[in-house]
């Protein structure tokens, strides 16, 4: 199939048990970029109908995660539209009155087999060596028999009448055409005796007067596709296109699950990853433009988006790729951006991975800006700001006396070293970086060492870590001042280790 070319409408229709995984949201971002591409429109139903499950925090993650990756929707809760209300535990009559339709017009029966008598089935198949299935015997209840379950307060579903044989088949976008046998099938449920639909009906129906084009779903749904075919068939409605995208697995080829780490678009967020990373990654999973190109700006992953080259095959979650993504989307950041996107990171409380309390908020956004460029390059989350930058803002470093030496030196060395480095940083003017790396080269020859081994004690010294952004860029930034005093406590710890 190539991609419409009329405006489709989509919708991604996910049920607030859990809160939504990468899979889901994927459905919902292939939705949104092909309504953008086809000027189309894209769709948001809560799919509530199953009340045992329902979880209001899972209902918010929903919409969170919508709005963080920048998937505006043109219709749904909230938003309002033609076809509303958009959540199905609002639409309850509308489903009971269509069940009823369908037994009316013989597609469908009242069945009163209780959940004990079906237990009893299954466990003779399962004895018997056969597959669990209904069998069909509520066919047979005569009005009356219902009527008297009912007032005996037996529960009473609406079950749909599956042909016993023959084949049924629809043209999946992704995988082409796929038959199943009836015979495989029995009749399901389509209303349950709290008289809510299930899943199977409820979709249907609402797609169809939602007026939806394209089903946009995880794969695990084609197998009840035959059931939703059937549905349309009773009701005689014509079924959309079905575009079942693949699985998600991770490294391992296991289907990607907790156990592989974070699972939801939400974490990714807290973890310091950028919307449009994310969005690019996952537009990934499944999906190829046709050549090599990874990192495509949304409007680029638009124009290229095509349901042809989605994949039949499952898509690998490459945790390290997301990472190595969101790198260059960082890189790529304007300085101004970029500070935005860091600063609620910084100014989270240090127990939430801030920098130290003693920090002032707000943070001095502009000498913020001043460290930018050293680090820009080296990130690769925005939760590496706070431990990239931390030593600018606290007022002092505390480095160990093990720490302070470099490879290959003693106490004595490293001290000699310091000392050597104290007495330039107190003269040195211009305090700029070249300036500085010229004078303290020429120092290390000058005391014949060599300059990782003058460097190092200083890094550590003045930073508090091994690894830190370049030294004289570090140093001028952090300023004359503050290089002294670091310098002076780190001689001062290693000579307290000395006498003890
Ligand atoms: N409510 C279903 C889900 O959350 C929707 C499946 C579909 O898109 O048809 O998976």
């Amino acid at each position: 199939m190539t991609n419409p070319t009329s405006p489709v409408r989509v919708r991604y229709a996910p049920s607030p048990t859990g809160i939504p995984h990468i899979g889901n949201i994927r459905t919902a971002l292939f939705c949104w970029v092909i309504a953008q591409q086809t000027n189309g429109q894209f769709i948001v139903r809560i799919e509530d109908t199953d009340r045992s499950r329902y979880d209001s925090d899972a209902e918010k993650a929903i919409f969170e995660s919508l709005q963080w990756l920048g998937l505006d929707f043109d219709e749904g809760p909230g938003k309002g539209g033609l076809h509303g209300p958009y959540v199905q535990s609002q639409r309850q009559a509308t489903y009971v009155k269509a069940a009823e339709k369908l037994v009316e017009s013989g597609h469908a029966y009242y069945d009163d087999t209780t959940p004990e008598q079906l237990h009893a089935l299954r466990e003779r198949q399962k004895a018997a060596k056969q597959p669990p299935r209904y069998d069909g015997r509520g066919r047979h209840r005569s009005p009356e028999e219902i009527e008297e379950s009912r007032q005996a307060g037996l529960p009473i579903t609406i079950r749909l009448k599956v042909p016993d044989h023959g084949k049924i088949a629809f043209e999946d976008s992704v995988r082409g055409k796929i038959t199943f046998e009836l015979k495989e099938l029995d009749d399901f449920v389509i209303l349950k005796s709290d008289q809510m639909p299930t899943y199977h009906l409820a979709h249907v129906l609402d797609d169809a007067s939602m007026g939806v084009t394209h089903v946009i779903r995880g794969d695990e749904w084609i197998s009840s596709t035959p059931r939703h075919l059937l549905i349309h068939q009773a009701l005689g409605i014509t079924p959309p296109k079905y575009v079942h995208v693949p699985l998600i697995l991770g490294n391992d080829k296991a289907k990607l699950s907790k156990r592989h780490g974070a699972t939801s678009a939400l974490e990714y967020r807290d973890m310091g990853f950028l919307p449009d990373a994310v969005f690019n990654f996952i537009c990934l999973l499944g999906w190829s433009p046709g050549d090599d190109t990874e990192v495509m700006a949304r409007k680029d992953i638009i124009n290229r988006f095509s349901i042809d080259r989605i994949n039949d095959s499952p898509a690998t979650f490459d945790a390290e790729k997301l990472e190595w993504m969101n790198g260059v989307y960082i890189r790529n950041m304007n300085t101004d951006d970029l500070i935005c996107a860091l600063l609620p990171f910084m100014e989270k409380p240090e127990s939430d991975g801030g920098l130290p309390d003693s920090v002032t908020r707000p943070i001095d956004r502009v000498y913020l800006k001043q460290l930018i460029p050293l680090v820009q390059e080296r990130l690769k989350l925005l939760t590496e700001g706070t431990e990239t930058l931390d030593f600018f803002f606290k007022e002092n470093v505390d480095p160990s006396a093990e720490e302070l030496p470099g490879k290959k030196m003693g106490a004595a060395m490293t001290i000699q070293a310091l000392e050597a480095a104290l007495a330039l940083c107190k003269t040195s003017s211009p305090f700029e970086p070249e300036f500085l790396e010229s004078e303290y080269r020429a120092l290390a020859e000058k005391i014949q060492m060599k300059p990782g081994q003058l460097f190092s004690p200083i890094r550590v010294a003045i930073t508090g870590k091994k690894f830190a952004p370049p030294l004289f860029d570090t140093m001028s930034a952090l300023g004359q001042d503050r290089c002294i005093t670091r310098m002076e406590k780190a001689i001062l710890t290693l000579k307290l280790s000395i006498i003890a």
